[in-house]
């Protein structure tokens, strides 16, 4: 089986722990991957809320530093998607907070330059371009302006912990499809599972637009006295198909980033999730552009 991933924490982790990306005891490393056969990673540095202006474009530097050196000292498992080299895993660098550029546009152009191709706009606080979940505000002036931008230079925007204002407000200006890389439906009975996932309009709109849905699988955003484990993603699965996402589910499972389940606590049991969803009835067809085309095809 292929699995393309869209947002995993391990980098950070990695470089904050001096852990090797070949070897550790987070959820994802190099050598438990192995069991697939195609897989491809967006790794996004996270920028912690307390960041900001130069530290933020600091803590984003000596991150990639750390991300590049482990992907250099592994380069027989592990390239950039954007090369097309032959090996088992590819990767592609985001940032999880667009805090990352310091505020300026110049800063933009850094992490283009510095290989970033995703970029998740806001974490759960108010940066310099918008609002996230656990904030009040819209989108700033600065905002609108790094969106065209970041747009004209192809990076793929997120709106993954955006509110609900600064995302309908990032809706009408975009004009390229997004992603949403690591939000459920809100059809789950938490806080959390209610700020950080998307309502029904929001995924129609993600829909008309041609983007991705990566779906979430930490415990809070999609577990709760209703379902769990297996369950509570059939339930997703469900409720996605009921509105006609076939082409645009994909998983951004939150690797090393939260707590999940025991039972797809690891990238080594992919495998097993995909034969669990495939005895429980769901067409390989559809898996396998769940699991890897559609976002292949989007990343393409
Ligand atoms: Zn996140």
């Amino acid at each position: 089986m292929k699995y393309f991933d869209l947002h995993c924490d391990t980098i950070g982790e990695c470089s904050n722990n001096n852990f090797p990306l070949k070897e550790n005891n987070l959820h994802i490393d190099l050598q438990r991957a192995k069991g697939i056969e195609e897989y491809t990673q967006v790794f996004a540095i996270w920028i912690p809320d307390e960041l900001r202006g130069n530290d933020a474009v600091n803590y984003f530097d000596k991150t990639a530093d750390y991300f590049y050196n482990e992907v250099a000292k592994n380069k027989d498992i592990i390239s950039l998607y954007k090369e097309n080299k032959e090996t088992p895993v590819k990767a592609i660098l985001s940032v999880e907070g667009g805090s990352a550029c310091g505020g300026t546009l110049e800063g933009l152009y850094h992490l283009y330059e510095r290989g970033v191709r995703l970029i998740t706009l806001t974490w759960n606080a108010e940066n310099e371009i918008g609002s996230g979940a656990f904030s009040e505000g819209g989108l700033t002036p600065f905002g609108k302006e790094f969106i065209k931008e970041a747009e004209k230079l192809g990076i793929v925007l997120d709106v993954s912990h955006l509110n609900r204002k600064s995302f309908f407000e990032f809706a009408e200006i975009a004009e390229k499809p997004f992603v949403a890389s690591h939000s459920n439906a809100d059809i789950v009975n938490n806080e959390y599972g209610k700020k950080r996932n998307l309502s029904k309009e929001q995924i129609q709109i993600i829909r008309e637009r041609k983007g991705l849905i990566g779906l979430n699988l930490c415990c809070d955003f999609i577990e709760d006295e209703k379902a769990s484990g297996i369950d509570s993603v059939c339930r997703q699965i469900n409720y996605f198909k009921k509105l006609e996402c076939d082409d645009i589910i994909a998983f951004g499972f939150d690797f090393d980033g939260c707590t999940v389940n025991d039972k797809f606590n690891g990238i080594e049991k992919i495998p097993m999730l995909y034969s669990e969803l495939k005895n429980i009835g769901y067409e390989e067809d559809f898996l396998d552009k769940m699991f890897y085309e559609n976002a292949n095809k989007f990343f393409k």
